[in-house]
């Protein structure tokens, strides 16, 4: 892997991939822009380097053009890190040509979000080629969506001359360096919405750590495939499920499940339950105290720390307790070497005091799993 401060890129038209996917608060206002500070290394580098910047970013799922999703609020924010120089959208791909870089004085240009092109997702060869017509020479800075087989991430990599940045050089480095020969005992903390993408991180996790703690909306499927009864919670499907009971039958010595879960019932509002003691009407949305503490203790013991996923609905203040707890017993727990990443994860301790307690707060949260599966990703490949 080739790292822009391995080379002397100057005077050149560069295809920059950043991952500005950034979550909005309810106000419409960016909740928090960790992405695009954690950008502007290398963006600043190559700038003093009289480079010229093309920045592509994808932003949520739009299916098709969808002015909810525009990069409009990211390129106003990007703006005031970049007050020297003008940040400007383009709308149309297709419309802008490298003609329109080359006259522009002091711009940064942005292009709008990727995935209102079809050829993104599709990593569409004439849509690659479009975009690599637009310059000299491709950086990848965007660890996060680097497992991604994307036009922007795999498809323009083979048709210019590409490179790392330094962003997705530093995850590389740190990440390897923690999950290379790890100090044990070794946990992993596995939450979010849905098991059936993190199934096979899971199962590798399992077989390198000493425990996988699962909760949030993922364990719910786990807990349905060891016959609990789960109510009206949030799970995947009888195929998942089915999956799932191979883990627990494999994995059955490292996994480690919520005891206890905070629910709500439309009669009784919010109440924390045993596992085994839900009703039909029950619907699970946070782990409950017993489990933070049991958790807890797993944490404050562990030398090597690695966590994905909120552990609960964290955006209700209601429901963040859990996810809360697991960030807190991280960062007491000084002795270990700790990496956590995913952008709800992030989202969710945004804010928070002792960030610098964490060893690496990744900007990848599947994008780390797989890497620490793995050891590589189709966007570092690309590179290569
Ligand atoms: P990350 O972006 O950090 O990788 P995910 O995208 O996998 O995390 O999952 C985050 C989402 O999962 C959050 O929006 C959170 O509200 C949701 N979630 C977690 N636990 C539950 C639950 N029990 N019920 C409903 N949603 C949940
Ligand atoms: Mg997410």
């Amino acid at each position: 892997m080739k790292t822009i401060d391995d080379v002397d890129l100057q005077g050149k038209i560069i295809l920059l991939r950043v991952d500005y996917n950034v979550s909005f608060a309810d106000d419409g206002t960016i909740a928090q822009d960790m992405r695009i500070t954690q950008s502007l290394p290398t963006i600043k580098l190559l700038l003093k380097n009289n480079n010229r910047l093309v920045l592509i970013s994808h932003l949520g799922k739009p299916k098709g053009r969808d002015e909810t999703l525009s990069l409009k609020p990211v390129c106003k924010r990007l703006q005031t890190y970049l007050p020297d120089f003008i940040v400007a959208l383009v709308e149309d791909v297709y419309s802008f040509k490298k003609a329109d870089i080359e006259k522009a004085k002091q711009t940064v240009f942005v292009l709008e979000n990727i995935r209102f092109f079809a050829g993104e997702k599709k990593n569409d060869p004439a849509f690659a080629k479009e975009l690599a017509s637009l310059a000299d020479i491709y950086v990848n800075d965007a660890f996060s969506v680097s497992h991604r087989k994307d036009a922007s991430v795999v498809g323009v990599s083979a048709l210019l001359p590409s490179y790392a940045g330094l962003l997705l050089k530093k995850e590389v480095t740190v990440i390897e360096d923690i999950v290379k020969n790890p100090d044990h005992p070794y946990i992993a903390i596995i939450g979010g919405a849905k098991i059936s993408t993190k199934l096979a991180l899971i199962d590798k996790l399992a077989t390198i750590t000493d425990h996988v703690l699962l909760g949030g909306g993922l364990a719910n499927t786990v807990l349905k495939a060891k016959g609990y009864e789960i109510g009206k919670s949030l799970w995947e499907n009888d195929e998942v499920e089915t999956e799932v009971e191979k883990l627990l039958m494999h994995q059955k010595n490292t996994i480690v499940l919520p005891v206890d879960v905070v629910v709500a019932d439309k009669d009784s509002g919010i109440t924390t339950k045993p596992v085994n003691g839900l009703s039909p009407d029950d619907a699970i949305f946070d782990i409950g105290i017993d489990t933070r503490k049991h958790f807890q203790a797993l944490i404050s013991q562990a030398k090597t720390i690695v966590w994905n996923g909120p552990l609960g609905y964290f955006e209700k203040p209601e429901y963040k307790k859990g996810t809360d707890s697991i960030y807190e017993a991280i960062v007491a727990n000084t002795h270990a070497a700790s990496l956590l990443g995913g952008g709800d994860t992030i989202t969710a301790i945004a804010g928070k005091p002792h960030h610098d307690r964490i060893t690496h707060i990744s900007t990848g949260g599947g994008a780390m799993l797989e890497f620490i599966e793995k050891g590589t990703l189709p966007g570092i490949e690309a590179l290569a």
